[in-house]
């Protein structure tokens, strides 16, 4: 992938000489993140427009990660499709899920390919819902712009959330009787992150639609038989449902710096209460998103969740001697990157460099806004790939790191532990049930990072088991 940008310089950053090719980029394909919001609502195909290759690399990349199924279609470009246009392509592609499937929604991502070529889809859609088969479909078929060469996986995610929020969600409050749920946009995160937010949610008694889903879609059961399209997922009725929300929460300090979200779509078109934190990850983020649902529910906050956050100091007041002072490189998509910052700073651990494939621009502000105790004491670096991470990591000597399984080539040349978290981890089991938010999550991260390190001063000592 060739990338004539400079790195973003933001706070804390030392700008570097930037290089005209990206070695192993700190980041993923844009529609990948769309396929895997798309693949979080009920009775949902993510659809391509692009080539096979595409289709096949996505899923090949979630699966290796969830490992579940994972159906894309593809409008299946060829050469000629390239030249003349994939509109037809997609009308025969669109009918054949259609057909197939019996989707309740199709979540039509575009390529980089399809892009290039400027292919415009609403025209095809407007195409084809006036052909013979198109008439008669009453599935919603959400479309959204991922050119990868404009962004990150997390922009195809989030552009996603927000394509379905704009297509979807109509009416006044009134529209919608009953209860009023609070609207929880989560964010790219792991499939028992998103069940842990429904746990918290559960506990305060209030309705809650996440959005999207994929805690079940991607991470079930096994099957008796096979099926087309998992259980699970949000339903398009609730999202349709959504400007009845109480309010809405949408995760990602970085995210509330861009202009529009699903979140200023519902507030600016339906009126809807936003608030926007942080991702819930460590005890600060996560005591914003309590405090907020305590006040949006009208309701303490439970015993509970009380004692899990008073289990999670003592043990940080147990580990602390394990931990204080090391150093850790952090990288991945940005606001996993500020949570996991956030984190490490709360236990003492020094962040020495927190940098990711992602261009926001806003990466410095917002981990200094949600940790100032870093302010000097970190480098940040948006816009990077593994070689300049490995690079600086070389220089830097850190205890740790934290991220993807994508830093192995690194921790195994600097012979030093990696923390698995975020996305991908593909050479280990369980990356779907890594669980980061809440204050489960902060305990589950603090236990390994302390673990692991404990794990390394063993190996290299004489003495090895001792009480420690
Ligand atoms: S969309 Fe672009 S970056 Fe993603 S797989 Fe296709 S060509 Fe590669």
């Amino acid at each position: 992938m060739i990338s004539s940008d400079p790195p973003f310089s933001t706070a804390g950053d030392e700008t570097e000489p930037y290089p005209n090719a990206t070695t192993n980029a700190c980041k993923l394909c844009t529609p990948l993140g769309a396929c895997l919001a798309f693949r979080g609502i009920e009775g949902a195909v993510p659809f391509l427009h692009g080539s096979q290759g595409c289709a096949t690399y996505i899923r090949r990349y979630l699966i290796s990660h969830f490992r579940e199924p994972m159906d894309i279609a593809a409008s299946n470009f060829s050469e000629s499709s390239a030249v003349f246009g994939g509109g037809a392509n997609l009308k025969t592609g669109l009918a054949n899920v259609l057909r197939q499937y019996q989707p309740k929604l199709i979540g039509l991502a575009t390529t980089c390919l399809s892009e290039t070529i400027g292919e415009d889809v609403p025209g095809h859609l407007n195409d084809f819902a006036g052909s013979p088969e198109g008439a008669q479909n009453e599935t919603p078929i959400v479309p959204v712009s991922t050119a990868s060469f404009r962004g990150t996986h997390v922009d195809g995610f989030h552009d996603a959330v927000k394509a379905l929020v704009q297509s979807l969600a109509k009416g006044t409050p009134e529209s919608f009787p009953g209860h009023a749920p609070i609207a929880v946009l989560p964010g790219m995160v792991s499939a028992a992150d998103l069940r842990e937010i429904k746990r918290i949610a559960r506990e305060f008694g209030v309705p809650l639609t996440l959005l999207p889903d994929y805690s079940e879609t991607l991470d079930g059961p096994s099957w008796a038989d096979y099926e087309k399209l998992p259980t699970g997922g949000t339903p398009v009725a609730a999202i349709r449902a959504l400007p009845r929300s109480r309010a809405m929460i949408e995760c990602g300090r970085t995210l509330a710096y861009r202009g529009s979200t699903a979140a200023t779509v519902a507030k600016d078109k339906h009126g809807v209460e936003i608030h926007r934190i942080g991702l819930p990850i460590g005890l600060r983020e996560t005591d914003a998103l309590i405090r907020l649902l305590s006040s949006l529910s009208g309701r303490p906050v439970p015993h509970s969740l009380k004692l899990e956050r008073g289990r999670l100091l003592d043990s940080w007041v147990d580990g602390h001697k394990y931990v204080f002072e090391k150093r850790a490189i952090v990288y991945g998509e940005e606001d996993l990157v500020v949570g996991l910052a956030s984190l490490l700073a709360e236990i003492g651990i020094i962040p020495i460099l927190c940098a990711s494939g992602g261009k926001s621009g806003r990466l410095g502000d917002a981990i200094l806004s949600a940790a100032p105790s870093l302010k000097g004491r970190c480098e940040i670096r948006s816009g990077v790939d593994f070689a300049e991470i490995s690079s600086r990591g070389a220089e830097l000597r850190p205890d740790f790191l934290i991220g993807s399984s994508k830093g192995y080539s690194l921790a195994r040349k600097l012979g030093i532990p990696l923390i698995r978290c975020g996305f991908p981890i593909h050479d280990r089991i369980g990356g779907q049930r890594v669980l980061h938010v809440g204050y489960a999550g902060a305990q589950q991260l603090f236990d390994s990072i302390t673990n692991a390190l404990l794990e390394r001063k063993q190996a290299d000592s004489a003495i090895g088991y001792s009480y420690l």
